[in-house]
């Protein structure tokens, strides 16, 4: 029996006695013969509370003394599971990220895992403990802080250790069985997957899928280390996510994999910009310089009798002040007519690397959202998805219409919804 990275979510410790099940089940995987080490999220919405009292006192926090307060709430969950195992009769130790050798760089609220040196954590497990550490924060390399990895960044810390300590497999406990075919608070009838591959898992994280974190995804992957994405809140077997078909069941990989949906999005329309060369690349730069991640572009094919023409671009609401502030300072290099700002868009996608060798599905995705009478505004493309723009009050009916023309449905409502806010 090997090691074993175990990632508990904050709805999973929500109260004392979330922490004490997960306890439990904690000794349970050390009773079976494993080496176990456990990262731990805040109790419940603690990083959401600490934020806002941020904000009571200060609108613009500081980084650094913004990383300080949040790493507090890890710092609570893990000593006290530390405890509640103790309690059981076990020996157990908690470790700061810094502690347990989380070395990033110095971007506070974002920073990036560079190496991590689990010396301590080694000890500790060859002591005979099971070794609990912080999620979601490290220690910069140069300057020695203490930094976070950006929201829901616990299971980049569970996968970041795990490929350090050479761990068998990255168990990520959450509110829901596992990874299914469509967002289980959305589609009732969304099965669960038993297998999935990296890379259709990387597409879904990425458009809009919140079960896992892109990042945390990537480096799975860059390591080879299997993620089992499963309850705390039932004993069920849950998803893996690794190269090759593992757990249970060897399962074959699905044409379709499933449809995601993202709301936090919104969409930026230059309109009457002149056709000529440059004139796209002086937008996109000014977006670029002031560090905007754009998703989709569309481009109108332009009216012969003005030569002018509209570019749309989609990119995260919460950068939309920044992007319309920056194209309006290109206004007059470029001479555009006007900016467009929407924010009330979804963005839906159909995953599945099924689709490189399966024609139709295209077709197939068009139909089933003109047959909900829902309108497409932009289109993007992968080799293994398909994404479209429509309005956000029809994201709920295009989710569901997708996945029945998909034969995603299950014939039971399994989706189980345990707890938290599927954040
Ligand atoms: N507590 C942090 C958050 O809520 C980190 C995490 O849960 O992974 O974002
Ligand atoms: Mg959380």
């Amino acid at each position: 029996m090997g090691l074993v990275v175990q990632k508990y979510g904050g709805s999973s410790v929500a109260d004392a006695e979330g922490i004490k099940r997960v306890a439990k089940r904690i000794v349970d995987a050390k009773k079976n013969g494993h080496q176990v080490v456990v990262v731990v999220s805040a109790m419940g919405d603690t990083t959401d509370e600490l934020i806002d009292l941020a904000g009571q006192v200060s609108p613009i926090p500081a980084g650094r003394e913004f990383d300080m307060l949040l790493t507090a709430g890890e710092r609570i969950s893990m000593a006290l599971l530390a405890m509640a195992i103790k309690n059981l009769g076990h020996e157990a130790q908690s470790f700061t990220g810094s502690q347990a050798g989380v070395i990033t760089d110095s971007v506070h609220n974002k920073a990036r895992i560079i190496d991590v040196t689990p010396g301590r954590i080694r000890t500790a497990l060859d002591e005979g403990n099971i070794a609990i550490v912080a999620g979601f924060q490290g220690v910069s390399q140069d300057k020695k802080d203490i930094t976070t990895l950006g929201r829901g960044g616990s299971d980049t810390t569970a996968v970041a250790l795990a490929a350090a300590l050479e761990a068998e497999v990255c168990e990520i406990y959450t509110d829901v069985d596992g990874v299914f075919t469509a967002d289980p608070r959305v589609v009732t009838k969304a099965r669960k997957i038993d297998w999935i591959s990296f890379e259709d898992m990387l597409e879904l994280a990425s458009s809009g899928s919140k079960v896992l974190l892109h990042r945390c995804v990537e480096y799975a992957r860059r390591y080879n280390i299997p993620i089992h994405v499963r309850s705390s809140f039932s004993g069920l077997q849950g998803t893996w996510v690794s190269n090759e078909p593992q757990g249970d069941r060897k399962v074959e990989q699905a044409i379709i994999s499933g449809v995601a949906h993202d709301t936090s999005e919104a969409k930026i329309t230059v309109v009457g910009v002149p056709d000529k060369p440059g004139e796209a690349a002086t937008i996109f730069r000014a977006i670029a310089d002031n560090q905007i991640n754009i998703d989709m572009i569309v481009q109108n094919v332009s009216a012969a009798s003005t030569g002018l023409t509209d570019i749309s671009f989609t990119l995260p609401k919460t950068e939309g002040r920044k992007a319309i502030d920056a194209l309006e300072k290109t206004k007059p290099t470029i001479g555009f007519e006007s900016l467009r700002y929407d924010d009330q868009i979804a963005k839906i996608s159909l995953v599945g690397a099924g689709m490189k060798t399966n024609p139709g599905v295209t077709a197939g995705f068009f139909e089933a959202l003109s047959d909900a009478g829902v309108n497409i505004e932009l289109i993007s493309t992968s080799e293994i998805r398909i994404s479209v723009v429509t309005r956000a009050d029809e994201v709920t009916e295009a989710v569901r219409a997708v996945h029945t023309a998909f034969g995603l449905d299950s014939d039971s409502d399994e989706a189980v919804v345990y707890g938290g806010t599927g954040r």
